[in-house]
Formats: C-alpha cells, sequence, structure tokens
C-alpha cells in the first residue's frame, strides 16, 4: 500500500483528522494506495506556514528563487521515471505518454517560469513634469487547484508560476491522481524549498478544496477543472473579491477542408481524439470534414484508429490505456448510448475492453467513432472528456463555422488547410482562446493559454501567468 502524506510547512505529515481515502489503479481496477482526506483545519495550518514564509520568499532576490526553482526542475529530470510510473499508475494513461510528455513538460514548467522572472521589465512611462514606474508584487498566499488528466503537467502549471512570482503557495492536486504531487513535495524538501512556500495538501474537492477557495487568507485561485466546478468556484470566491484564473472544458472542432495535407490531417486528427484515451481538454471531438474527401477521409480515419492499440499501460506498445476511473468510464459509455438514441451510427468502438490476467478489472475503452448526429444535439454540444470523436460533412466554411462556434466551450481548434488565405480568416472566426493550424498540440511556453465562453476566464503561460500572480502598483513622481 502507497500512503500518501501532506506537504505543510516544509515537512511530510498525516491530515490532521486521521482520515484517509482509497486511491484506485485504474489499470487493473483495485485499490493501491491511500491519501489523506484532509479538510478545513489542514488549510489553517497551510496558510499559517504560507504567511510566515511569505516576507522571507518574496524579499529573495528573483535570481536566489530562479536558483531553488530550477534545482527542483533538475531534480524531476533526475527522478522521472519513477515520477512517470506513479503518474501512469494513477491515471491509466500509457507510461510512455507520462515518460515522454506529461514529466518532461513538469520539468520544462519549473525551468520556463525560473528563467522568465530573470527577463521581466518594469513599465516606465515619463511625463513632462515627472514619471510612473510600476512595480509588479507578489499577491501573497495562493490556491492552486489541479484536476486529474495530466497531472503533474498542469499543477507544476500553475505552480511554478505562482513560485517564481514570489508568492506562497497552497495547492491541491486531483484527489484521483494524487501520487506525483506527493513525489514533488520530497524533491521540494531536496531543492531547498524554505519551509512554508509550498504546501500541498490532498483530499476532495468538496472538502479540502473548498477550504481553500472560502479561505480569507488566500488571496487568489488558479483553478484548472470542470466547467460545472469552475461556476462554484466562481460563486464562492467572487463576493470575497479574490483574483481568479479559470481553465474549463472543451468541446474542440477539428475542422479538415478538402484542399487539406491529407495525411497530415488524418493522422493528427486521430492523435488529437485518442491521445491520454481522449481525456485531455485540448482534444478535437467534433470533426468536421469537407464533402467532397468525407468518404476518403473517414475510410482513412477508421483505418488509423482500428490500428490504436489499447493495452496495459506500462506495455511499450500501448497506444491507449485505462480511463481514469469506473465513473468516468460510465459516463463516456453513458454518452455512447446517448449518441445511439439521438440518431449516431457508431462506425468503430463504443464499448468497455476486457483485457486479459490482472488487468481484467481495469477500465479500458475503445476508441470510438460516430457519425449521422446533427451538430446541435447533446452529444455534439456537451463535454464528454473520453475517446469519443463525432464525424460530419460540411459544404461550406460559413455552414462549418457556425457548427464549430455553436458550443458553449470555446477552448481550442484545429483547422486542415493549403490555403493560406482561408486559414487565417477561418482561424480569426472561430470562438477558441487557440487555434492550431495543420498541427495540434504544438505549444511554445510563451504563449497565452486559455478559454474563451465555458471554457474559462483569464489565460495562462509565459508573463500572462506571471501577471496573473502579481499585483501591479504604479509609483508616480512629480517634478
Ligand atoms: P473537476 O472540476 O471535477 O476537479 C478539478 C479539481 O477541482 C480537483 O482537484 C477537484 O478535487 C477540485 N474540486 C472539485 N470541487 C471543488 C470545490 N467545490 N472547491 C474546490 N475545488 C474543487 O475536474 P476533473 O474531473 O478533475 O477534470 C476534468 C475537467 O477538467 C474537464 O472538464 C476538462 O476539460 C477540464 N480541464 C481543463 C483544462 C484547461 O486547461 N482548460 C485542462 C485540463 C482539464
Amino acid at each position: 500500500m502507497k500512503e500518501i502524506l501532506n506537504y505543510v510547512n516544509g515537512q511530510l505529515q498525516a491530515p490532521l483528522s486521521g482520515e484517509y481515502l482509497d486511491n484506485i489503479d485504474p489499470s487493473v481496477g483495485e485499490v493501491y494506495g491511500k491519501i489523506p482526506n484532509s479538510g478545513k483545519a489542514d488549510v489553517d495550518a497551510a496558510v499559517h506556514a504560507a504567511r510566515a514564509a511569505f516576507a522571507d520568499w518574496s524579499g529573495k532576490s528573483a535570481k536566489e528563487r530562479s536558483r531553488i526553482i530550477l534545482r527542483l526542475s533538475q531534480l524531476i529530470e533526475e527522478n522521472l521515471e519513477e515520477l512517470a510510473m506513479a503518474e501512469s499508475r494513477d491515471n491509466g494513461k500509457p507510461l510512455k505518454l507520462a515518460r515522454t510528455v506529461d514529466i518532461p513538460r513538469a520539468r520544462d514548467n519549473f525551468a520556463f517560469f525560473a528563467t522568465a522572472i530573470l527577463h521581466e521589465e518594469d513599465p516606465f512611462h515619463r511625463m513632462p513634469n515627472g514619471f510612473n514606474y510600476t512595480l509588479r508584487q507578489p499577491i501573497g498566499v495562493v490556491g492552486c487547484i489541479s484536476p486529474w488528466n495530466l497531472p503533474l503537467y498542469l499543477f507544476s502549471w500553475k505552480i511554478a508560476p505562482a513560485l517564481a512570482a514570489g508568492n506562497c503557495v497552497i495547492a491541491k492536486p486531483s484527489e484521483i491522481t494524487p501520487y506525483s504531487a506527493f513525489l514533488l513535495s520530497r524533491l521540494c524538501m531536496e531543492a531547498g524549498l524554505p519551509q512554508g512556500v509550498l504546501n500541498i495538501l490532498h483530499g476532495t474537492g468538496p472538502s479540502v478544496g473548498q477550504a481553500i477557495v472560502e479561505h480569507p487568507g488566500i488571496k487568489a485561485i488558479s483553478f484548472t477543472g470542470g466547467t460545472k466546478t469552475g461556476e462554484h468556484l466562481a460563486r464562492t470566491a467572487a463576493p470575497m473579491f479574490k483574483k481568479l484564473s479559470l481553465e474549463l472544458g472543451g468541446k474542440n472542432p477539428n475542422l479538415v477542408f478538402a484542399d487539406a495535407d491529407f495525411e497530415k490531417a488524418v493522422s493528427t486528427s486521430a492523435r488529437a481524439s485518442f491521445t491520454n484515451q481522449g481525456q485531455i481538454c485540448l482534444c478535437g471531438s467534433r470533426i468536421f470534414v469537407e464533402a467532397p474527401i468525407y468518404e476518403k477521409f473517414k475510410e482513412a480515419f477508421l483505418e488509423k484508429v482500428k490500428r490504436l492499440k489499447v493495452g496495459p499501460p506500462e506495455q511499450e506498445s500501448s497506444r491507449m490505456g485505462a480511463l481514469v476511473s469506473e465513473d468516468h468510464l460510465n459516463k463516456v459509455l453513458g454518452y455512447v448510448a446517448l449518441a445511439k438514441e439521438e440518431g449516431g451510427l457508431v462506425l468503430h468502438g463504443g464499448k468497455r475492453i476486457k483485457l486479459e490476467g490482472k488487468y481484467t478489472g481495469g477500465y479500458y475503452m475503445e476508441p470510438t467513432v460516430i457519425e449521422g448526429l446533427p451538430y446541435n444535439c447533446r452529444t455534439n454540444q456537451e463535454e464528454i472528456f473520453g475517446p469519443v470523436v463525432t464525424l460530419t460533412p460540411f459544404t461550406s466554411e460559413e455552414e462549418v463555422l457556425e457548427m464549430a462556434n455553436s458550443t458553449p466551450y470555446g477552448l481550442s481548434a484545429t483547422v486542415f488547410t493549403t490555403d493560406l488565405n482561408k486559414a487565417h480568416r477561418v482561424a480569426s472566426l472561430l470562438e477558441a482562446g487557440i487555434v492550431w493550424i495543420n498541427c495540434w498540440l504544438v505549444r511554445d511556453l510563451r504563449t497565452p493559454f486559455g478559454g474563451v465562453k465555458a471554457s474559462g476566464v483569464g489565460r495562462e503561460g509565459g508573463f500572462e501567468a506571471l501577471h496573473f500572480f502579481t499585483e501591479p502598483k504604479n509609483v508616480c513622481l512629480e517634478f
């Protein structure tokens, strides 16, 4: 049994209630560890420690904070294999994906923000009779709450800029995938992060998550998760005038025009649909294909999908592992049933897979492709967040833009075309925070990241994140 502990004031400690929750390995469907069931008392203790640490941490030079955070990044690299195994076991994702994407990205997040703070400039505004300069000061104690789909990747995407900017942090990973965040606490101790600067609390959203959002001593909340949870958070935090960054759900369109590089469109669309079992907020779950190539695309796409091997996460050949939990698997299967009721035709997949041997209780599912649904039905409007995509033909740019923009969400979109003018025209008309042209999930950490409409409020990434975690203060002097 792997027992996880909270990280408070530089120490690993049990939850104050002494209560624990089960941690389940989705690849086999069995309990393999215990995680703290933390609550308000743990948040109080963590805030107390963070407040005590703030003056010293925020008073350090950017160079000194950078040195400590870079050491943490280096330790992630040195412990990459252990972290990747923890991530894969908690989440069900292929070990290969954790090793090549999740953990390297967590390492890079810390290195990126540790060095970004060395390059910041303070604005200066001259007047005839004086001048202004703007100080960007850390907020104080801030909260970071993250989901289960890219556990350490998204956890570090928040913590790294918050710490680099000089804040002290109370962070909560998802209770479904806590293990890599626990290993990170140990690395923080090894890296020499001063006590109280980062506090990691484990437990459920309604218990410890809610206590973080409600705590008057926590001045800003950076949250990534579902849109419903985001709504609830906003209702709790807004009357307290907390700064809020909300990265929420998506229902991303993938537009394939007839003039696209066909091979690239097919293979990238397959990757965009099923990487991480379709459990990435940026996955393209609605594929719109221009009518002249619809049948050809469908055939080639199905060919690719049939070759995607669903298997045990640690097996090198597995392209898809297990879904994160039984509840989530049932939710996704429920959407397949709904799609059929709505008149959809399942072209491939749609069912749970029972692997052999010890994996028989794991939460595996076939990659699923559905066609024949109206663009405005529930299957095409609601976030499924699993290995399910729909195919829909279109006949004009206007029509596909109307269908693409019809959902409440606006996170990302992908466009495949070789017509440069069309690519940029369509990109500017898509309601999304990120548009990829002829590619998917290509990331430059300096760029703004976030969504519009029900996909969120605010942007992460680059200086946007450092600005979220600081308050500008203008200082004006008259000659
Ligand atoms: P979730 O909203 O259920 O949980 C996210 C986090 O919030 C977890 O740590 C959870 O414990 C916590 N939480 C739940 N209730 C809370 C409360 N009342 N107060 C405070 N914290 C609370 O989301 P999930 O199921 O873990 O993740 C999947 C969702 O995340 C999907 O909708 C997906 O699109 C979204 N997501 C968005 C992005 C993005 O960048 N926009 C990235 C990844 C995932």
